[in-house]
């Protein structure tokens, strides 16, 4: 066991990154880290979860409430949305600042201990 001794220790900076952040979990739009948000089980995604932007100050979000009234004459939105199993991005509908928040995954999980 002493044979690694004075070694530093080898594991490569790559290695460390992809451990701890397992994906680019920053919204591309406001460089917010995004929350988990677990499928609706009526879903055709194939994941347990995917990341969602739930900041209500993203350009994407804040601009999405312009857009789909101009062309849809509703009130809502889309948050932007990461799905980690494929890496496939888009918009994920919402009618209000509280909608889906309920499906946020709690982080203690991953980030305690
Ligand atoms: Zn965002």
């Amino acid at each position: 066991m002493e044979r690694r001794a004075g070694r530093p220790p080898s594991r490569p900076l790559y290695l460390e990154i992809l451990m701890t952040q397992p994906v680019d979990a920053r919204c591309p739009h406001c460089r917010t880290p995004m929350s988990r948000w677990a499928n609706p089980q009526l879903s055709s995604w194939s994941g347990e979860y995917q990341y969602v932007c739930f900041n209500d100050e993203c350009p994407y979000f804040v601009r999405g409430w312009a857009w789909m009234n101009e062309r849809f004459d509703v009130t809502a939105s889309y948050r932007f949305r990461l799905d980690p199993a494929t890496g496939e991005t888009g918009p994920l509908p919402v009618w209000s600042k509280e909608a889906m928040r309920e499906n946020i995954l709690p982080e203690e999980a991953a980030s305690a201990r």
